[in-house]
């Protein structure tokens, strides 16, 4: 045995060193060093990886390079598996160093004014729904300029987190290099600079400090839509300072394919990237929030409270943050005692008509158990039971269409599933719908009651 297990670390080894000469160092030292050989036989051998985002990554973009070289030491045909390390992101070294409570002594020379300091990856909640765009942004903090990611484009709907990943990674970058140029703007700050260029007739400096970014942040890409010259502009520093290697990371509020009135041009840029999303939280990444943020602010919430305010206030992160705030406010000025009769009665001000009216995946998933008579505990669990299978099925099919969620994300919310079994799912779905009428029905039933419920 022990033989067989040096056998197979050697040969990594190998072919790591092989590995080495043929790739950039970067993208070697950030893909290839934290891979960990676990097991071979003879038909394959097993390589773990710290967790499903890198996983995607390395099979997407790396598995060809692998299994040709553990082909060619072994000279025969040995396919290469993967699997995620069983403490997940938080075990791997590259990613989650406790970067945030280090004492930035550097000169604050190039921080951006526009950087909310309480923006970090140490304050930043982890949940399925947008543990992907916390990696990729960890991963560009770390190594700006690492070609794979750039640029980075993380994506969501309002209040999800976007701009606090941006500024973590500025501030990451901060703390960290000393000198290094961060320059952060919104995208309607990046077009009125320009303008006012064009108004003093000198748009030279306006290029010039954007072209000096090390790493440049733009936030709410979507404002750039219909605006050609500003899009002309960005499209220029986009491409100098891609091409001298420098990183560039932006958010949007869609997937950017999906965007009116970009220029193709900037489109295919953006494709050369890497594009991540962030979906809504899901129930207990929401509590984790409140209790967190209730926290932050010294309100001392009852649990069951927090559980009432996760259970309302559900697509929306920033207003889960200023009903804390809120309640806060309304007691202190109020001279009232929180209790739940407030709380209550805040939450419900606060939504309004939208009171238990908006989609997230668990909605998704209780709706089709009802129509499909499955129980959710079985949608989202292990069983391979065809009924089982098909509510499931069912359940990320309607997930990608209704809330656009990624295929990772769904396949997280599923019970752990990577994202080409949801891939598989939807397409199965999709082709069943136009040959099975009885499953047509249950996914339109199922959506139709998901829209009512939206009214
Ligand atoms: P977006 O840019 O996507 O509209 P923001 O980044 O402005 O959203 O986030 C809205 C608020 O919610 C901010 O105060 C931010 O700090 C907070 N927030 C968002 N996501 C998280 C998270 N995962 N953990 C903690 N706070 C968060
Ligand atoms: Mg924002």
């Amino acid at each position: 045995m022990d033989n067989l297990t040096t056998n197979y670390e050697n040969i990594w080894k190998e072919v790591k060193k092989g590995l080495s000469l043929e790739l950039p160092p970067h993208a070697y030292s950030t893909w290839f060093e934290p891979i960990l050989p676990i097991a071979i036989n003879d038909t394959e051998l097993v390589l773990e990886v710290p967790n499903q985002f890198f996983f995607e990554w390395i099979e997407s973009h790396y598995h060809g390079i692998i299994e040709s070289a553990v082909k060619k030491k072994f000279q025969s045909d040995v396919s290469v598996k993967y699997t995620i390390a069983p403490n997940g992101i938080n075990g791997s070294k590259i990613y989650f160093e406790d970067i945030d409570s280090a004492k930035p002594q550097q000169k604050k020379r190039f921080k951006s004014p526009v950087l909310n300091e309480h923006y970090t990856f140490s304050t930043f909640i982890e949940g399925a729904n947008n543990q992907f765009a916390k990696a990729a942004a960890l991963s560009v903090a770390e190594s700006p300029g690492e070609q794979a990611f750039n640029p980075l484009i993380i994506y969501g709907g309002v209040g999800l987190g976007k701009t606090h990943l941006l500024h973590a990674i500025g501030n990451h970058l901060i703390a960290k290099k000393e000198n290094f140029n961060v320059i952060s703007a919104s995208s309607e700050k990046f077009t009125l600079d320009f303008i006012s260029g064009i108004q003093k007739s000198n748009t030279i400096n306006f290029s010039r400090f954007y072209r000096q970014a090390d790493v440049l942040l733009i936030d709410d890409i979507q404002f750039f839509q219909g605006k050609e010259q500003t899009q002309e502009q960005f499209f220029h520093t986009f491409n100098e300072l891609y091409q001298s290697g420098k990183q560039i990371v932006l958010t949007a509020d869609k997937y950017p394919g999906d965007m009116q009135g970009l220029q193709d041009r900037l489109l295919s840029r953006f494709h050369s990237g890497l594009a991540v999303d962030i979906q809504p939280p899901d129930f207990e990444t929401r509590v984790a929030i409140l209790l967190e943020k209730a926290e932050q602010n010294g309100l001392n919430l009852p649990y069951a409270m927090t559980e009432y305010m996760a259970t309302h206030i559900k697509n929306n992160i920033r207003e889960l943050e200023s009903t804390i705030i809120r309640i806060l406010a309304y007691s202190s000025l109020s001279n009232k005692e929180i209790d739940e009769k407030l709380i209550k009665r805040i939450v419900k001000e606060r939504l309004g008509k939208r009171f238990l009216a908006e989609i997230t995946l668990e909605d998704i998933v209780r709706r089709v158990s009802e129509v499909t008579t499955v129980s959710e505990k079985d949608i989202v669990g292990q069983s391979r039971k065809k009924e089982l299978v098909e509510a499931r099925q069912i359940a990320a099919y309607l997930g990608r269409e209704i809330l656009g969620a990624s295929l990772s994300s769904i396949g997280i919310y599923f019970g752990g599933r990577d994202h080409t079994t949801i891939l598989h799912a939807c397409k199965n779905i999709e082709e069943k719908m136009k040959s099975e009428r009885r499953i047509k029905q249950l996914v339109e039933s199922a959506k139709n009651e998901l829209s009512a419920a939206t009214l």
